[in-house]
C-alpha cells in the first residue's frame, strides 16, 4: 500500500504494459487483478472458469464511452453493468471522480485547487490506496489538473 504512487511491478512482465481496448482502441494501461476484484460486482457471477484469473494480465479502458472497463489478452473482460454501483458512478456520473481515496470529483478541484496539496500530503504518509481504489490501479494525483 505504501508504495501505491511508484510504478507498479506486476508479477508478470511477458505483457505489455499498455493495450489497446479491443472495444474502442483506447491505450488501457496493465491493472492487477485484485484491484479488477474491488471494482466488479458480485465477482463468482462474473469469473465463469475456476482457472486463476490473475494469470492473464489484465487492462483498464478509462475511457467513459466504452462499455468495456476491464479486459485481458484472452478476450475475457468486464463490461460496465459488471461493476459495483459505487464503481460505476464514480466512473461514469456527469460529475467525474478524480481521487478515488478521498472522493474528490473534478469540480471540487476546479473549486478548491487546495485540494491536491491534501491529496499529496496524504498520499506522502502512505494514507491512499489507488492501487486498489483508484479504477486504473495507477496513483489518483495523475488525474489532477497540473497547476
Ligand atoms: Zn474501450
Amino acid at each position: 500500500m505504501k508504495n501505491c504512487c511508484a510504478s507498479n511491478d506486476l508479477k508478470s512482465q511477458k505483457s505489455p504494459r499498455k493495450l489497446q481496448c479491443p472495444n474502442c482502441d483506447n491505450m488501457s494501461q496493465s491493472v492487477s487483478f485484485d484491484t479488477i476484484l474491488f471494482h466488479i460486482d458480485s465477482p463468482w457471477l462474473h469469473i465463469k472458469d475456476n482457472k486463476n484469473p490473475s494469470d492473464n494480465n489484465y487492462y483498464f479502458c478509462g475511457n467513459r464511452d466504452c462499455e468495456l472497463v476491464y479486459f485481458d489478452t484472452e478476450g475475457n473482460g468486464f463490461n460496465k453493468k459488471q461493476m459495483s454501483k459505487s464503481t460505476q458512478e464514480s466512473l461514469f456520473n456527469d460529475v467525474k471522480t478524480i481521487c478515488f481515496c478521498y472522493h474528490i470529483t473534478e469540480k471540487q478541484i476546479k473549486d478548491k485547487p487546495e485540494l491536491k496539496d491534501f491529496v499529496i500530503e496524504q498520499t506522502k504518509s502512505g494514507h491512499c490506496a489507488c492501487n486498489i481504489k483508484n479504477p486504473s490501479g495507477l496513483c489518483c494525483l495523475k488525474s489532477f489538473p497540473k497547476n
